[in-house]
C-alpha cells in the first residue's frame, strides 16, 4: 500500500524556471566583513565571494535605513520616493512629523462602531519592484523587508511586514518599565520608546494602570487604561500577574509566554494585542519589563501581511510571534530597563525565528522571488559599538572583554543563515545578499540647532544674543520664525525658512541658493576645537526633487566624518548650550548622517554579474526583474547588474 503523504510535493508549478532569492541584513559594516573573511570566519559568504560577487554597495543620502530600504524597494533616489529621515516636519506648521509614515487610528461612528478603519500611511512614493513581478504573474514571498509598510496586496505571492509595523498605539514600540525603584526623575522623563512605571507595593502586591489601545474619540483619555495586578514571591523570586485572561507566574530572569489582550474601546469596538513580560528582579526589589502591545497576528488593527490571513496562519504554524517592526527594544536597553544579556538573547531569538520562517518558505516552494531581511546586525552595532572603540566615551576594558566582539558574533550568525539558504537552492537560482549601509562609531554629538543659532541663522523667542541663546523646548517649539533663516530637525539635514513653503518663511527663493552655498561652505570648514578634526566629509543638496518629495527634502544634508552625528537633542529640534558633547548614550554606533561614500553596505551574489562593478542599493530590484524576464519599469533609477 502506498504511504499517504499530504506534504507539499515539488511539481512543475512549484519550481517553474529560475528563481531569485535576496537576503537583507541591516547595517553590516564592510570593513568588518573583509577582516572576518580574511580570517576564515565567514565561510559561506567567502564562498559566494569566490564563486560570484563580493563588493561594496552604494547607499543613499542619508545612509539611513528608512531611506535606503525605500530606495531598495522602489529603485529610486530619495528625491523621488520622498523619504529623507526618521523625523520630518510639516513646513506650513513647523510641527515635527514622522519621516517615513504613521498609523491613522480608526474613526468611530456615534455608536462607537468603526466608521473608517485604521490605516497606515507611508511617506514613500512609488511601488516596490516585487509588485512589478507580481503584475507579470511571478510569485513573490516578501518577509520582513524594513520600511516596506503598509504591505502590498500581492495577487500571487505573500508578504509579512517588518520594520515599520507599529504597535497598537501607532508607535514604533512603547514598552513599559515597571519597578519599585523608579525615581521621580525617571517618571518626569519622557524618553520615547517606553514609559517608567512606579510599582507601589502593599506587602507583596501591587496594582498599576497600564496604557493600552488608543481611544480615538475626541475628548477621551488618550488610551484605554487597564489595571495590572502583581504579586511578588520574594523567597522564590517569582512575579505572578493576574491578567484578564490568565494568571501568569514568571521566574526572575525569565520571559513569560505571549499574553493575548482584548481592549474594549467601545461596546462595539475592541483592539487585540499580544505582549510578553520579563522579570529582571523579584526579591527585595522588583523590576519588570513588558514589551509594547504588539498587533495580534490573528486580528491586527491594520493588515500586517498579504494576504491578510497569512499573519494568522503563521500563528497557527508557529504559535504567537513578534509582529512589531522595531523588534529589538533598543530604547529599553538604553534606559537600563532591559539588561544587556537579555537584550542580546531576545534579539537572537528573533533572528532565529525569521530564519526558520525563511527556510520553511523556501521548502514550501511555489515562488519565483523570495526576499527576507534581518535587523539584529544593525541594532547590536548601534548599541554595542561603545565596547569596540577605545575612543568612545562609554568604552570600558571590562565591557570590551565581554561585548567587544558581539557585532562579529551577529555576522557569524548571518553567515550561518546564508549557508542554510544557499544549501537549499537549485543551480540556476540567483542569490543576492545586501546590507543597506555600513557603520561608524558615534563618539561626539553635534548640535546643529545651536550652530545655526550661533551663526545667526536660527532665532529663539525672547532671546536676542546668538552667542548665548538656547532652546529647551522640543520639536521646533520656541523659535522665532520672523528672525529665522534656517533650522534643523531630524538627524540628517537643515531646512531654509523659505517663503512660500514654510508657514512663516522669510528667505525668498532668489536668496536661497546663495544662503545654501554659504551654510555649506561654513559647515565644510567646521572642526571640533578639542580634536581639530573636520566634522563633515561632505554636505549635500537635494537636486531635482519631484513634486511629492519636494516639501520633505532638506535643503542641506549632512555627510558627517567618522565619530560625529547630530546630537539627540538637536534631532528633536532643541538647542543646547554646547556645540559638541561626548556621546554618553548606549546608542554608540551610527550611520544615520555619515558621509554616504564612507558608509557603503555589502553586496554578494552566488554567480558573477557582469554589471556589478559599482552597484547601488537601487540596482537589486532591476537585477531581480531582469533575471525573471520581467520588464523593468521605465522610471527606475537603478540598473540591472546582469547587463
Ligand atoms: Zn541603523
Amino acid at each position: 500500500m502506498p504511504v499517504a503523504d499530504d506534504g507539499p510535493k515539488p511539481s512543475e508549478a512549484a519550481i517553474a524556471g529560475p528563481r531569485v532569492i535576496i537576503l537583507g541584513f541591516d547595517g553590516v559594516e564592510p570593513s568588518l566583513v573583509d577582516a572576518m573573511i580574511a580570517k576564515g570566519e565567514l565561510p559561506n559568504l567567502a564562498k559566494l565571494a569566490k564563486d560570484g560577487v563580493y563588493t561594496r554597495l552604494g547607499t543613499t543620502v542619508p545612509a539611513l535605513s528608512p531611506v535606503a530600504w525605500a530606495s531598495f524597494a522602489t529603485s529610486t533616489t530619495p528625491a523621488v520616493h520622498g523619504v529623507f529621515d526618521f523625523i520630518g516636519r510639516n513646513p506650513s506648521t513647523y510641527r515635527a512629523a514622522g519621516g517615513e509614515g504613521h498609523l491613522e487610528q480608526p474613526r468611530l461612528a456615534a455608536d462607537g462602531s468603526v466608521a473608517t478603519p485604521a490605516r497606515y500611511m507611508s511617506q514613500r512614493t512609488g511601488d516596490a519592484f516585487w509588485l512589478a513581478a507580481d503584475a507579470q504573474g511571478k510569485r513573490a514571498k516578501i518577509i520582513r523587508v524594513p520600511f516596506a509598510f503598509p504591505v502590498d496586496a500581492l495577487k500571487h505571492g505573500l508578504m509579512l511586514g517588518g520594520e515599520g509595523v507599529p504597535d497598537i498605539r501607532g508607535t514604533a514600540s512603547t514598552s513599559l518599565w515597571m519597578s519599585d525603584t523608579v525615581t521621580d526623575e525617571q517618571l518626569r522623563e519622557t524618553p520615547g520608546g517606553g514609559y517608567y512605571i512606579k510599582l507601589s507595593f502593599a506587602g507583596d502586591a501591587a496594582t498599576v494602570n497600564i496604557p493600552t489601545a488608543r481611544d480615538p474619540r475626541p475628548g477621551r483619555a488618550a488610551s484605554v487604561q487597564v489595571p495590572l495586578n502583581l504579586a511578588v514571591d520574594r523567597q522564590n523570586h517569582t512575579v505572578t500577574m493576574n491578567l484578564p485572561t490568565a494568571k501568569v507566574t514568571v521566574e526572575q530572569g525569565q520571559w513569560s509566554e505571549w499574553t493575548e489582550w482584548t481592549f474594549v474601546v467601545t461596546p462595539v469596538f475592541n483592539v487585540q494585542a499580544i505582549s510578553r513580560f520579563h522579570v529582571i528582579e523579584a526579591g527585595e526589589h522588583v523590576r519588570l519589563y513588558m514589551t509594547c502591545m504588539e498587533m495580534h497576528p490573528r486580528a491586527p488593527l491594520v493588515p500586517i501581511s498579504a494576504p491578510p490571513a497569512y499573519s494568522g496562519e503563521l500563528a497557527d504554524r508557529y504559535g504567537l510571534y513578534e509582529t512589531v517592526g522595531w523588534s529589538h527594544d533598543t530604547n529599553a536597553l538604553r534606559k537600563d530597563a532591559l539588561p544587556e544579556d537579555v537584550f542580546l538573547a531576545d534579539a537572537r531569538a528573533e533572528t532565529d525565528w525569521v530564519e526558520k520562517l525563511t527556510l520553511d518558505e523556501l521548502d514550501r516552494q511555489h515562488f519565483e522571488m523570495l526576499i527576507a531581511c534581518w535587523t539584529e546586525t544593525d541594532r547590536v552595532a548601534h548599541t554595542f559599538w561603545r565596547f569596540r572603540d577605545p575612543k568612545h566615551p562609554l568604552y570600558t576594558a571590562e565591557g570590551a572583554a565581554k561585548y567587544g566582539a558581539i557585532v562579529e558574533d551577529t555576522y557569524r550568525r548571518m553567515d550561518e543563515t546564508v549557508g542554510k539558504v544557499a544549501g537549499k537552492l537549485a543551480a540556476d537560482d540567483l542569490l543576492m545578499i545586501l546590507s543597506d549601509h555600513g557603520f561608524h562609531s558615534f563618539r561626539t554629538g553635534f548640535s546643529v540647532t545651536t550652530w545655526l543659532i550661533r551663526n545667526g541663522y536660527l532665532a529663539v523667542e525672547g532671546q536676542t544674543d546668538p552667542a548665548t541663546a538656547i532652546n529647551e523646548k522640543d520639536f521646533l517649539n520656541g523659535y522665532d520664525w520672523s528672525r529665522t533663516k534656517a533650522y534643523g530637525i531630524g538627524v540628517g539635514g537643515i531646512y531654509l525658512n523659505l517663503k512660500g513653503r514654510e508657514g512663516r518663511g522669510i528667505v525668498s527663493p532668489e536668496e536661497a541658493p546663495a544662503l545654501i552655498a554659504e551654510i555649506k561652505q561654513k559647515l565644510l570648514q567646521l572642526t571640533n576645537p578639542d580634536t581639530g578634526k573636520k566634522v563633515f566629509s561632505d554636505i549635500y543638496t537635494v537636486d531635482n526633487a519631484q513634486a511629492g518629495a519636494k516639501a520633505n527634502a532638506p535643503d542641506l544634508q549632512f555627510g558627517y566624518a567618522e565619530g560625529f552625528q547630530t546630537s539627540k537633542s538637536s534631532a528633536r529640534g532643541e538647542a543646547t548650550a554646547e556645540l559638541f558633547a561626548p556621546n554618553k548614550d548606549k546608542w554608540s554606533g551610527d550611520h544615520a548622517a555619515s558621509a554616504a561614500k564612507e558608509t557603503k553596505g555589502i553586496f554578494f551574489a552566488n554567480k558573477p554579474l557582469s554589471g556589478a562593478t559599482d552597484p547601488s542599493i537601487m540596482d537589486l530590484g532591476p537585477t531581480a526583474l531582469r533575471f525573471l524576464h520581467v520588464e523593468i519599469p521605465a522610471d527606475y533609477q537603478g540598473k540591472s547588474l546582469l547587463d
